[in-house]
């Protein structure tokens, strides 16, 4: 179970018996923001006293002031430079607006689709996430206010995206169907031939192998390739976050980008580099056996 106890003598403690028993994340409250429960989710905002300002859904961290570009940079740049291409983008959750900012940079995208399932967060992105959220009125971008599996059943059948990211939160709560094999039957039917799909794989080596290997054994049953790497963010628990990035076409190569950023994409960037998309699916030789044994 999450706790929302959530604020403790003017600590946040982020603790969460299933997915890490027996540890916590806690950061330093200057002040709460906004705290109330929409009709998804319980949502805190905080002004943290290192951090900046830090959103929480369901008492788990979603990303914070200063470190959030680690998460939004990677979980973009690595399918949209894996890509020779990329030109119709579809962002699943992302309510932060992180990743359709790292998106819209891309010169060779021409439109993004975001599908969110809750107004509020967007809402409060813009509020007290501005760095985030300052791209929801780019000309490229369309938001969609439903729930992201639904939206994927009604079109998966007649679009079809260059990349989709699925910016989700973690398994417990709204985001739950997105780490089922019925969502990646969805996300393939929904994907060009020479498309690559990436999801937030919620957990890290040292806290989930488990729930990793199975999540992989899960994509690999519908995609022909499946890979896992991560990316270094210090506000998620143990400081990783998992990525899980498919392509349709096994001869894409997903672990070494195709493209290099043009010089004004390279001058926006501050953690993806071509050297860190490639290291970024290198893994610890016992979390290496135990996913792709
Ligand atoms: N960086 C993040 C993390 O820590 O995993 C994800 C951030 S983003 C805030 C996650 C978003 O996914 C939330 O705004 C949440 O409302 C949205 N979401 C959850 N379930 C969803 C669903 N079924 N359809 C669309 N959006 C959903």
């Amino acid at each position: 179970m999450v706790n929302s106890g959530l604020i403790k003598d003017g600590w946040f403690c982020e603790v969460n018996d299933n997915s890490f028993p027996g540890q916590g994340l806690a950061l330093k409250v200057e002040e709460v923001l906004y705290h109330s429960k929409s009709e998804f989710q319980d949502i805190l905002v905080f002004k943290s006293s290192s951090y900046g300002n830090v959103l929480v859904l369901d008492g788990i961290i979603q990303a914070t002031e200063r470190d959030e570009f680690a998460y939004q940079e990677m979980i973009s740049c690595i399918p949209l430079y894996a890509h020779k291409a990329p030109r119709k983008v579809l962002v699943i959750g992302g309510g932060d607006g992180g990743v359709v900012r790292e998106v819209v940079k891309h010169s060779s995208v021409e439109s993004v689709t975001l599908v969110e399932i809750d107004e509020f967060v967007i809402d409060l992105a813009k509020e007290y996430l501005p760095g985030m959220a300052c791209t929801f009125g780019h000309h490229k971008v369309q938001v969609k206010l439903q729930d992201g599996f639904q939206f994927l059943r009604d079109v998966a059948t007649r679009e079809r995206y260059d990349v989709i990211i699925t910016d989700s939160s973690d398994p417990e709560g709204p985001a739950e169907a997105f780490f089922q094999q019925e969502y990646f039957e969805l996300l393939h039917s929904a994907l060009n031939d020479d498309g690559i799909v990436i999801a937030q794989a919620s957990e890290n080596v040292w806290l989930n192998l488990g729930y990793i290997q199975n999540l992989v054994k899960t994509a690999k049953a519908v995609f022909p390739q499946a890979r896992y790497c991560y990316t270094t963010v210090p506000t998620y628990t143990s400081g990783q976050l998992g990525l899980i990035v498919c392509a349709k076409d096994k001869s894409v190569n997903l672990e070494h980008p195709m493209r290099s950023p043009s010089l004004e994409e390279q001058s926006q960037l501050r953690y993806y580099n071509a050297g860190i998309h490639t290291a970024s699916f290198v893994l610890p030789t016992w979390a290496h056996h135990q996913i792709y044994r």
